[in-house]
């Protein structure tokens, strides 16, 4: 329980890999922030799940790619917990297809959301993290910003994004003892890649040396040894959790 006494804002927390990790940080005894977006329902779960197990949690909805929306739901927070210690900036989509057919939107709308979210959200939480001199913030990344994949040129971009973006922040925010790191997963089993055919999967699992998908619950536990006390020497730096599939 080394988190007692934080706050934790998960953007993306009412699903998928995002409701692992609030579960989790929520476990370590923080007061959790679920962020969603269009499905209050997932956030509702989330936060009945976090209960149940003894934990404390609120749900906020914002766009992360609308910084108005952003700039009110950070100040909320801090009005009312008093305090931001640790942002996972883990919201993001895909809007996949083969360059020559992409639209110009799904190139636009995936930078907003995976990469200038992750921005927007960190910016609005400097302040008070450098007025505290403690911070932890992890950006969710993906092994497709190391390796690209086809079909994937705008989500690979903001994932490889994030990575340079995490550096530039680690350095910048050090000083005032705020961290910023990455976790870059592989293939996750959530709702993201239950959309992947069959044949797709098979390919997959050939290429992946531990031969099985990952589940939110390892991201979550990469994410929890960045925040706390064992990951308080690392900044900057990106874990890979992918069972082997990128070295
Ligand atoms: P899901 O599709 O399961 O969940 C996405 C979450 O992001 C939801 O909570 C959704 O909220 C939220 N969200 C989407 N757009 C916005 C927005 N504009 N503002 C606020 N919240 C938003 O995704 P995953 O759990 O699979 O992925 C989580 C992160 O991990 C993403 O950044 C993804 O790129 C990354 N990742 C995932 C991998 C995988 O294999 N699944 C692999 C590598 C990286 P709502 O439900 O309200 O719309």
């Amino acid at each position: 329980m080394n988190l007692q006494g934080k706050t934790a804002v998960v953007t993306g927390g009412s699903r998928g890999i995002g409701r692992a990790i609030s579960l989790r940080l929520a476990a370590m005894g923080a007061l959790v922030y679920i962020n969603y977006v269009s499905r209050p329902d997932a956030a509702e779960e989330t936060k009945a799940l976090i209960e149940a197990a003894g934990g404390v949690a609120r749900t906020i909805a914002f766009d992360v790619a609308d910084g108005i929306q952003i700039q009110d739901a950070f100040k909320r927070i801090a009005d009312e917990a008093g305090r931001i210690d640790i942002l996972v900036n883990n919201a993001g989509i895909t809007r996949d297809g083969l360059l020559a057919r992409m639209k110009e939107s799904d190139w636009d709308q995936v930078l907003a959301t995976n990469l200038k979210g992750a921005f927007l959200c960190t910016k609005a939480v400097s302040k008070t993290m450098m007025k505290q001199r403690w911070g932890r913030v992890v950006n969710i990344s993906s092994v497709i910003g190391f390796a690209g994949n086809a079909g994937q040129v705008n989500y690979a971009a903001a994932k490889a994004g994030l990575i340079g973006m995490t550096k530039a922040m680690a350095r910048e925010l050090a000083s005032r003892n705020i961290t910023v790191n990455s976790v870059a997963p592989g293939y996750i089993q959530t709702d993201m890649t239950d959309a992947l055919p069959d044949e797709a999967r098979d390919q997959l699992l050939r290429d992946i040396p531990l031969a099985c998908l990952g589940t939110p619950e390892d991201v979550a536990g990469a994410v929890a040894f960045l925040v706390g006390e064992d990951g308080r020497y690392l900044t900057g730096q990106t874990l890979h959790v992918n069972g082997g599939m990128y070295m």
